[in-house]
């Protein structure tokens, strides 16, 4: 898939930070924070903070940079000892300041602030019945649902945390949440476990969630456990401790396109190492699909790892076949068809001296639409690539994601109503091999999790939503409609 061009999109990155000790600045460390998980989410992020009970935050549409300038970052107040933070780009809702998060709720118990990553696959169903008792929306995103859930049933249960629990209840599909209370933080995941949710200890006491733990290495915490699917984990004065009546009610189904794309490769999940489990997809597909070849290249940087791996086990040697224009940001303008037909040569370029006269493997992550891969195999073709053999390090993509990946039409899909030998002609390689099914959920060696593969596969750990619902917020009138009273 490379990060060119129509990358699949994760929905979001989660953080949350209780410091006991009241050493940190905790709005400062929510902020490095979510550098480290930018990644997840590049369309809005946001920070609330919880000065002894009171809780403001600020979010926006933008980058982590872009939002918290200078200026926006020292307004936020000083001496809390509780910060959430979150990073999103929309799978559930429009992109709107509205749907951004945390989201922050006042209700008659307090006020909480409130972190999600994932889809809930019941989310229409559930905004339904509440709009019908009466309840008001300000967005159009689940998480607002699962907002308006916690605070109905705190009206009726004795902490934050209960509220918490009897939601999860009325929940289906994927959720990692971090909810930030006026005097607790509490980290809750869905009981399949799909979207990664890590704690750490902070070295002055206190404690840390985040979605990967690559973001407690950027505020210095030490990795503790993840949080177990179904868990929910309540750090507060008294310390850590966890609520496990959810655990064990659902199969265990990772998302597995963690692994293969969307972490970070310094992060482990579920135990194992997101690096390691990348460079075992291209032993793997060494062992699946061998090729007499001279060097074996990936595409940066999540066909990286896998390159590595599929080097080291089929004895072909590793090599440096891009460069990437680090200087691109999200502002690179592709105003005429000619640029935009360029846009990958200007990000990326061949290394002549590394493919020229060479039989290439190429490793990618995926492909999506195949329009990005078959130019980059025309830009090895152009630097002198004798032979390009094209080998991916997930099966091919077929069916939609409903619990937090943005996968396309499946009209658009590559692998949609074609064979391999098919997609290996759309491309232009001369020889195509994916990773199968049955290796894709063994990358992740020390992982004693189950995994999801239902994008490859269509066979889904929960029911897909029965049809995809109008939004009735989000569309025009009708022609019927105009003269109705609504
Ligand atoms: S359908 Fe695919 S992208 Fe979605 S959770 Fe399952 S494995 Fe991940």
């Amino acid at each position: 898939m490379s990060d060119f061009q129509a990358p699949l999109h994760e929905e979001c990155g989660v953080f949350g930070i209780y410091d006991k000790a009241g050493t940190e600045d905790v709005a400062a460390a929510a902020y490095s924070a979510l550098y480290a998980l930018q990644h997840r989410g590049q369309e809005s992020c946001g920070i609330a903070v919880n000065v002894d009970g009171v809780i403001t935050g600020h979010r926006d549409l933008g980058l982590v940079n872009e939002v918290f300038t200078p200026a926006v970052l020292g307004s936020l107040p000083a001496g809390g000892k509780m910060a959430t933070g979150h990073v999103r780009y929309a799978t559930s809702g429009s992109r709107t300041r509205a749907n951004a998060q945390p989201m922050v709720v006042r209700h008659c118990k307090g006020t909480i602030a409130l972190c999600h990553n994932g889809n809930l696959t019941n989310a229409a169903a559930l905004r339904h019945e509440l709009e019908m008792q009466g309840a008001i929306f300000h967005g159009s995103s689940d998480t607002e649902v699962i907002c308006y859930l916690v605070t109905r049933a705190r009206l009726q249960t004795a902490s934050i945390e209960a509220a918490i629990s009897n939601t999860m209840d009325l929940l289906d599909g994927a959720y990692s949440l971090v909810i930030m209370s006026p005097a607790k933080l509490i980290a809750a995941r869905d009981p399949h476990g799909f979207r990664p949710l890590c704690i750490g200890t902070l070295p002055g006491g206190g404690y840390v969630f985040a979605s990967e733990s690559c973001a407690l290495d950027a505020v210095g915490a030490e990795f503790l456990r993840d949080v177990a699917p179904g868990e929910i984990v309540i750090a507060d004065y008294n310390g850590l401790r966890s609520m496990k009546d959810h655990c064990g009610t659902a199969k265990s189904t990772m998302c597995v396109f963690e692994f293969i794309y969307f972490a970070r490769p310094d992060s482990t999940i579920e135990g194992s190492s997101v690096h390691e489990a990348r460079k075992q997809a291209g032993r793997f597909l060494a062992m699946e699909h061998p090729v007499e070849a001279d060097v074996v290249i990936g595409v940066p940087d999540s066909g990286l790892d896998a390159a590595l791996g599929y080097s080291q086990q089929s004895g072909i040697p590793y090599g440096i076949g891009f460069i990437k224009n680090k200087y691109i940001g999200r502002t690179f303008i592709q105003g005429s068809q000619k640029q935009r037909e360029n846009s990958v040569r200007i990000k990326l370029n061949a290394v002549k001296s590394t493919v020229e006269g060479k039989r290439v493997v190429l490793i990618d992550d995926s492909i999506v639409r195949g329009t990005t891969s078959a130019r980059i195999i025309k830009l090895l073709r152009d630097a002198g690539a004798k032979e390009v053999h094209f080998r991916v390090s997930a099966p091919p993509f077929k069916y939609p994601c409903y619990f937090g990946t943005d996968i396309p039409d499946q009209k658009l899909l590559v692998a949609t109503g074609r064979t391999v030998e098919e997609i290996r002609q759309v491309l232009g390689a001369d020889s195509l091999g994916y990773l199968s099914t049955e290796h894709v959920v063994k990358l992740a060696q020390k992982s004693k999790c189950g995994f999801c593969t239902g994008c490859f596969t269509g066979r889904y750990p929960v029911d897909p939503p029965p049809q995809e619902p109008e939004d009735l917020h989000e569309r025009p009138l009708h022609e019927s409609e105009k003269k109705k009273v609504l």
